[in-house]
C-alpha cells in the first residue's frame, strides 16, 4: 500500500518532518491549501508558533475542513505547537484549537529558564532503546481524558500520546535521526487507510 503523508506548511519546522519522511522512504507533500488535504492519507502538524499557525489556518479557511476530517478518522500527528493545535484547551487562555485530542495543555511549560533541553525517554512500544526527546518551549499536558493513551512519559507526565487517529508529542522527534516516532505514525495512517 502506498501512503502519502502531508506536512502542514503554514509555519514552523516543516522541512525537518519532510526529511524524516524521506528517510523512511515515504512520499510526502507540503500542505498549504485546504484542497491539498484530499491528496494525503495523514497529516503532520509541525512545531512553530501555535497562535500564528491557527490564525493562518482560519484565514485560509482550513480550520473547519481539517477539524471535520480529523473527526471522521483522518490521522494527524502534532509535535509541540502541533500538539497545542490538536488539544481541547490551552490552560488559562481562550486560544483557539482544533479540539480533537482530549488533553489540556500548558504552553511553554518546560524549560522556561533553559529554553530547551534534551532527555532520553523510554517508549515501551519501541523496546529498550530510548528515544532522544528534544523539548523546545514545549507544551505540558496538564489533563488527559480516559481515551488518551500515554505512549511515553517524562517526570510522570505524558509527552507522547495517542487517541485513535490523533497522535502528539510535546517534544521534537524530527530533530533527531531516530525515525521510530514517525514510523509509528505511518503505521497508524496505514491502519486507517484499510
Ligand atoms: N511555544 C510554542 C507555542 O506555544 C511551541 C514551541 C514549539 O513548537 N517548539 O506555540
Amino acid at each position: 500500500m502506498s501512503l502519502k503523508i502531508g506536512v502542514l506548511g503554514l509555519q514552523g519546522d516543516v522541512r525537518e518532518h519532510i526529511r524524516m519522511l524521506q528517510l523512511l522512504g515515504v512520499e510526502s507533500l507540503i500542505v498549504k491549501l485546504p484542497e491539498d488535504l484530499s491528496l494525503v492519507d495523514g497529516l503532520i502538524i509541525p512545531g512553530g508558533e501555535s497562535t500564528t499557525m491557527i490564525r493562518i489556518m482560519k484565514e485560509i479557511e482550513m480550520y473547519e475542513p481539517l477539524k471535520e476530517k480529523i473527526e471522521e478518522g483522518f490521522p494527524v500527528f502534532g509535535t509541540c505547537a502541533g500538539m497545542i493545535l490538536l488539544s481541547k484547551k490551552v490552560e488559562g487562555s481562550d486560544q483557539l484549537t482544533l479540539k480533537v485530542l482530549d488533553i489540556e495543555v500548558e504552553r511553554n511549560a518546560y524549560g522556561r529558564q533553559i529554553e530547551s533541553f534534551e532527555v532520553d525517554i523510554k517508549v515501551p512500544q519501541f523496546g529498550d532503546k530510548p528515544v532522544r526527546a528534544v523539548f523546545i518551549r514545549a507544551p505540558k499536558i496538564v489533563k488527559a481524558g480516559n481515551e488518551v493513551e500515554a505512549l511515553a512519559e517524562y517526570e510522570g507526565t505524558p509527552v507522547f500520546v495517542r487517541e485513535n487517529n490523533v497522535m502528539a508529542t510535546s517534544f521534537h522527534p524530527e530533530l533527531t535521526d531516530d525515525a521510530r516516532v514517525h514510523e509509528y505514525f505511518i503505521k497508524i495512517v496505514g491502519e486507517f487507510k484499510k
